[in-house]
């Protein structure tokens, strides 16, 4: 991969680098407001040839020994880790991710390479026990085809690593569309496709990466005659969209979208435990992930005890540039991210609830206004914005519950159905309350729960489909019965 200096603005199609021929997608670095790059779309006539080698893709894929799936699957891991710190850099720039998150990104990414390697390693047929002598029913597993993929800015490079490795290693092509904020990592990533795939036979054309216009783009893909699934992340608002594009072809979509996820705080929990968790999840990228704790609800009986120690060591976080290795909060995405936390701090506060910490943008010298100091709200209600709504940013809407009845009764109050998170020492309500939420993802006592083994997805307001674990695997299969009569000996 070349010096995040020298970026790639070409587009990836055909099994090559091609200049788009439509209005540039702008790219800017969010913590310092300047341009970084703009990389020109593609117009519907290019997004079509995309579509058209993505089917070439799918029949070279399908004919691609498992051995060389699987070694482009494993080099493709290997590779993200051999330039980790370019790829860790380039995404920071683009998304305003702490580098030393952006580096735990890459080596994620990395992971779901690895791990759909190995399942597809064990991915078998069946033959099922015959009911009568002369007939054997043998189930194959066999690819999907081309497929297309819409990815969210937030994990420029683990939602395409999660959405791409199972494709490949089951056998698929895949057309990437990557979001108009982080398109960089994105091509970045298709430089390092192009060299692997070279390196081991397999067909360079496997893999597009599209940049531009996204309904055009995903209006193109999903009328093609050859596109046989969608795997879409990002908000429940465009999900609807493309579910009702894909209904009309028929198309399998796996819809990954927003949550609201609930943290529970039982007066049982291990307090310190719980604050360290409640770092993790809250404060990831700054709350910009999906599964981020959106409301803490807290027993009643320990809910000052917890916040006091979860502002201890909110105290502590650095605010700062996210190219420096000290920096745990950087910049919002863009100013309609920033715009929607000043707008659920506003209302909260207009509607009773207090500042109890930060509240506001820090100014920072020679960096943009996008830097949101880490908040808390306390006595928030159920009906503020800050609880009804992803606020995606650093904020704590904190509220008490009384009972664990109320307590569920309150989590599962969202159209979103996504994560939760659940902290007690009592084993017998962790799996009482694990079991009661309305949601694809539970951590207990965990505030950090994806993983490249489990399968991650959610339910209701969320969508639906599973992506990681073999579940991953298995949504770019599908099963054929071959029906063999035997001749009476
Ligand atoms: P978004 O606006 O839905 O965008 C996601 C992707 O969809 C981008 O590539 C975007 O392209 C594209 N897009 C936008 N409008 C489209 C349309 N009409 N047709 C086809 N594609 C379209 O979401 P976002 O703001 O980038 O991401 C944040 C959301 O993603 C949050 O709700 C978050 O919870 C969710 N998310 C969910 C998961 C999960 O696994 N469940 C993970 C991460 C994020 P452009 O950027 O070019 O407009």
């Amino acid at each position: 991969m070349a010096h995040p200096s020298v970026l790639q603005t070409s587009c990836y199609l055909e099994g090559d680098f091609v200049r788009g021929d439509s209005a540039p997608v702008v790219v800017i670095d969010p913590s310092r407001d300047v341009l970084l790059a703009e990389v020109p779309g593609v117009s519907a006539e290019l997004t079509r040839r995309a579509a058209e080698s993505n089917a070439q893709g799918a029949k070279a894929m399908r004919a691609l020994p498992l051995l060389t799936r699987v070694e482009l699957v494993r080099r493709l891991g290997a590779a993200l880790r051999a330039q980790s710190e370019a790829l860790a850099r380039l995404l920071t720039l683009e998304s305003g991710k702490p580098i030393v998150e952006s580096r735990g990104e890459v080596e994620y990414a990395a992971s779901f390479f690895d791990h759909a390697a190995s399942a597809a390693e064990l991915a078998a047929g069946e033959i099922p026990a015959s009911r009568v002598a002369d007939r054997r029913v043998l189930v194959l597993r066999e690819p999907v085809g081309a497929t297309v993929a819409i990815t969210p800015w937030n994990f420029p490079l683990a939602m395409i690593a999660r959405k791409l490795a199972p494709a490949l290693a089951a056998g698929c092509s895949q057309v990437l569309k990557p979001a108009e904020q982080t398109p960089l990592t994105a091509l970045a990533f298709a430089e390092i496709f192009a060299k692997e795939a070279a390196a081991c036979g397999a067909p360079r054309n496997a893999v597009s990466v599209v940049v531009g216009d996204a309904p055009l783009i995903a209006r193109v893909l999903l009328e093609h005659p050859s596109t046989r699934k969608l795997t879409f992340t990002g908000s429940t608002e465009v999900g609807r969209i493309l579910a009702g594009q894909c209904a009309a072809r028929l198309i399998r979509p796996a819809l990954e979208l927003g949550g609201n996820a609930p943290f529970l705080v039982f007066a049982d929990a291990d307090l310190d435990r719980a604050v360290e968790q409640a770092m993790l999840t809250k404060f990831r990228f700054m709350g910009q992930t999906c599964i981020s704790a959106n409301r803490f609800l807290l027993a009643e009986s320990i809910q000052e005890e917890f916040l006091r120690r979860l502002e201890s060591r909110m105290r502590l976080l650095t605010v700062g540039d996210p190219m420096e290795e000290a920096t745990r909060v950087g910049p919002l995405i863009n100013d309609a991210g920033l715009a929607k936390v000043q707008r659920h701090v506003a209302q909260a506060v207009d509607h009773g609830a207090r500042v109890r910490l930060g509240g506001g943008i820090v100014a920072m010298t020679g960096l943009s206004r996008r830097f949101f100091a880490p908040t808390i709200l306390d006595g928030c209600a159920p009906s503020m914005q800050c609880a009804c709504e992803e606020t995606f940013g650093p904020v704590v809407a904190a509220m008490s519950f009384q009972t664990e009845e109320a307590a569920l009764l309150m989590a599962n109050a969202t159209p979103s159905g996504l994560a939760a998170y659940v902290m007690t020492q009592d084993i017998d309500r962790l799996m009482r309350v694990a079991e009661a939420l309305d949601c694809g993802v539970v951590g207990a006592n965990d505030g950090a729960p994806s993983t490249a083994e489990a399968p991650f997805g959610g339910r209701k307001d969320s969508g639906f489909g599973r992506e990681g674990g073999h579940h991953g695997l298995d949504a770019y299969t599908e099963l054929k019965y071959v029906s063999l009569r035997l001749r009476a000996k």
